[in-house]
């Protein structure tokens, strides 16, 4: 039978008006048995997300404030949905256990997982669904790693029995039963454990908007939607910088095989963003997916001859980075240099020494560093099937007058990355859209 695991963000649970929009779109679809809910978030551009209030009051009992008028605005708002919807769960008792407890100190995590637990509770009692604690079947180790083993073998017990259930999302605990969470977005993460517990159709998440976008929309104007994108493509359009849907969120149902689909509470006839294992390429489509990128890297290069000839340059070099604790994001290589792209946050602090060591390492005839350089990934599968996809790029950028600091295209073909000066980012983007696209 088919099954769909739907996961709700913040803005879709955010007041009365939300909730009854979810639940419509929970009947609309019988194969919707399981759901995860976030803490309410914002109903407006100013308004709170309940999740920072729940910070805020630990953090005031931490520098032994008084929290009681931080925690008040979140009882209201729980209290106005429950009263609004006509539930008859018992909040006042569930708020006042979590007010004791985080009056006695308990950790920010306890805190924070609260605006889930309070939100899965009236969101079961409202679909008439059964309630399951994450804390009890979602098991990080002592370093606070998911035990994902572990967690899809309880998950995957306790609904075994079919039963329509609310999960709620963004925590679990450590195996002594302490509550513990993801990082901040985290829901999206506990929605794709579930979904792969239950051998989900799809994993539906539920956001307010209506999928992926092309580019960034502060960049490009009005960039169109992608209705179907891969879970390797959207890994390097996410590590290059678009954000929709929390990163570890791909990795259990990417390797269960399972869709994702992300759809718009506010518009739920939209049919979203489809992610999957291996979207057709679809030739009216334009050849490329997305674009995306950052600012702030720096570019180290190494220079010297016959470096191919030496043993071990090459680690070396890297062995310098890694000795002082900065991460390389590429790589590119050219016969007798070698350029390292690093985060320039990462690397000012430790700038002379990882410079210093390399020269004691390996000798180089010149050693540079050029900062301020962005790194922008055009990404797509429908690359391999279209020669001149290069070359459309780059005739783009020298029209608009961009100067390519540095090319990088994996061997994968699923992108080609070029580097450029901070300054150019806005416009490389655009330059590489209006290519494609328009
Ligand atoms: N409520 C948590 C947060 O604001 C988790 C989530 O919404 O996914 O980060």
């Amino acid at each position: 039978m088919k099954k769909i695991v739907t996961k709700f963000g913040g803005s879709s649970l955010a007041d009365a008006g939300q909730f009854a929009k979810v639940k419509e779109i929970l009947l609309m679809d019988e194969a919707r048995q399981y759901v995860v809910p976030s803490a309410p978030g914002r109903r407006f551009k100013t308004d709170d997300k309940i999740t920072d209030l729940l910070y805020k009051c630990h953090r005031q009992v931490e520098n032994g404030e008084d929290f009681q008028e931080t925690f008040d605005l979140i009882a209201a708002r729980y209290m106005d949905i429950a009263e609004e919807l006509g539930l008859t769960v018992d909040l006042g008792a569930a708020l006042d256990e979590v007010n004791e407890k985080i009056a006695a100190g308990a950790n920010a995590d306890y805190c924070a997982s609260r605006g889930e637990y309070l939100n899965g509770m009236l969101l079961a009692d409202y679909m008439g669904w059964r309630f399951l604690d994450s804390a009890t079947v979602i098991k990080f180790d002592a370093q606070g790693n998911l035990d994902a083993e572990l967690t899809n073998k309880l998950m995957a017990e306790a609904l075994a029995d079919g039963v329509p259930t609310v999960v709620p999302g963004f925590f679990g605990s450590f195996m002594d039963g302490t509550v513990h969470t993801f990082s901040r977005g985290g829901s999206d993460i506990t929605g794709a454990i579930v979904a792969r517990a239950v051998n989900a159709s799809v994993y539906e998440n539920w956001t307010d908007v209506s999928g992926f976008l092309m580019a960034d929309p502060r960049i490009v104007e009005d960039p169109r939607e992608i209705s179907m994108i891969t879970y390797k493509e959207l890994r390097e359009l996410s590590y290059m910088g678009a954000s929709v849907l929390h990163e570890d969120a791909m990795f259990p149902v990417h390797k269960a095989g399972i869709p994702t689909n992300i759809r718009n509470t506010n518009d739920p006839s939209h049919p979203g963003t489809i992610i999957s294992l291996d979207a057709p390429f679809d030739a009216a489509h334009p050849s490329i997916t997305g674009i995306a990128g950052r600012k702030g890297f720096s570019v180290v290069s190494v220079e010297k001859a016959m470096m191919n000839n030496e043993l071990g340059f090459g680690r070396k070099v890297l062995a310098a980075f890694e000795d002082h604790g900065v991460s390389f994001e590429h790589l590119p290589t050219g016969i007798d240099t070698m350029c390292v792209v690093v985060s320039g946050a990462e690397l000012a602090p430790v700038r002379e020494k990882v410079l210093a060591q390399i020269v004691a390492t390996t000798s180089p005839d010149t050693i540079t560093v050029h900062d301020y350089m962005s790194v922008i990934a055009t990404v797509g599968r429908g690359m391999v099937h279209n020669c001149g996809t290069a070359a459309r790029l780059f005739s783009a950028m020298s029209k608009a007058g961009i100067n390519v600091r540095m090319i990088d295209q994996g061997s994968s073909e699923l992108s080609i990355i070029v580097g450029v000066d901070d300054a150019d980012y806005e416009s490389t983007i655009r330059a590489i859209y209006n290519a494609f696209v328009r």
